[in-house]
C-alpha cells in the first residue's frame, strides 16, 4: 500500500479551490507501480467468474483492459454522452453542481454476465452508481468493484450494496 500511495501525487486546490486532486499519472509512469497496481486490483477477483470488466470514462479506461487481461475477461466502456457509436442506454447522475451522464452500448452485456466495475478513484460514488445502474438495466450481475484510490471520508462505499468493494489506497481524511 505505501509504495503505491507514495506514487500518487496530491494537487491541492485543483481543478478548483478546496479539491485535493489525486494525480495518478505519477503512478502510471512508474513501471513497478503500474504492475503492482494492476496485479493488486485484479487479485481479489481471480476465480470470481468475472466475464467483463467495465471501465468508466476516462481514468477507469487506464486500468480496466489490463485487469481484464489478468482475469481472462472482456472489457467494456462506460462513456460520456455522444461518444459511443452504436445504440446506447444512458444513466444520469448528480454532481456537486449539476448532473452528468454515462452510457453503455445496449449489447455490451448479455443477461447474466458477471461484471467487475473499475475506476481510478471512489469519492461520493455517483459515477460508479450510475455505471452500476447501467449494468443492472442490461441484465448484468455486479461481481464487484475495484478502485486504485478510495476517499474513505466520503460515503461512497456504503452506497454500493453487497458486492465486494476493493481499493488499494485509502485516504481517511481530506488531506
Ligand atoms: P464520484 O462520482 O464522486 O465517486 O467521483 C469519482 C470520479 O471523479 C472518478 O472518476 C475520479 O476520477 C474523479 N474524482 C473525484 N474526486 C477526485 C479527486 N479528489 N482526485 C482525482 N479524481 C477525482
Amino acid at each position: 500500500m505505501s509504495k503505491l500511495a507514495d506514487l500518487v501525487r496530491n494537487i491541492p486546490n485543483w481543478p478548483k479551490p478546496g479539491i485535493q486532486f489525486k494525480d495518478i499519472t505519477t503512478l502510471l509512469r512508474d513501471p513497478e507501480g503500474l504492475r503492482l497496481a494492476v496485479e493488486d486490483l485484479s487479485r481479489p477477483f481471480q476465480g470470481a467468474g468475472v466475464d467483463l470488466v467495465l471501465g468508466t470514462e476516462a481514468r477507469g479506461f487506464l486500468f480496466a483492459p489490463a485487469i481484464a487481461l489478468h482475469l481472462g475477461a472482456g472489457c467494456i466502456l462506460a462513456r460520456k454522452p455522444g461518444k459511443l457509436p452504436w445504440r446506447t442506454v444512458s444513466q444520469s447522475y448528480q454532481l456537486e453542481y449539476g448532473t452528468d451522464c454515462l452510457e453503455l452500448h445496449e449489447d455490451a452485456i448479455q443477461p447474466g454476465q458477471r461484471v467487475l466495475l473499475v475506476d481510478d478513484l471512489l469519492a461520493t460514488g455517483g459515477t460508479i452508481l450510475a455505471a452500476t445502474a447501467l449494468v443492472h438495466r442490461l441484465g448484468g450481475v455486479v461481481a464487484g468493484y475495484a478502485f486504485l484510490v478510495e476517499l474513505s471520508f466520503l460515503p461512497g462505499r456504503e452506497k454500493l450494496g453487497s458486492a465486494p468493494v476493493h481499493s488499494l489506497i485509502q485516504y481517511a481524511t481530506e488531506e
